[in-house]
């Protein structure tokens, strides 16, 4: 069965299973989840592919040619630079 990824409207507004954004395994005939099943916002569908291919590496070498910065919480208030 196909994997659907939803995510919040507002993520602001979110509980911390739809702010992330997640995954339902749906069958083709069911209907689009229109809200989260945790805190019942409003959730939207987004393409499964972009999902796929959001991996954590992607996502660094993005960051980084944008020139950001990551930074790794070591600990309350403590931030190590990792590039
Ligand atoms: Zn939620």
């Amino acid at each position: 069965m196909p994997i659907y990824r939803y995510e919040r409207k507002k993520p602001a507004a979110g509980c911390p299973r739809c702010r992330e954004g997640f995954e339902v395994t749906q069958s083709i005939k069911d209907a689009a989840l229109a809200t989260c099943p945790d805190c019942g916002g409003a959730v939207a569908k987004t393409p499964v592919v972009a999902a796929v291919g959001r991996s954590q590496a992607n996502f660094d070498d993005r960051a980084k040619s944008a020139g950001f910065s990551k930074l790794k919480r070591l600990g309350k208030g403590e931030y190590e630079k990792q590039y």
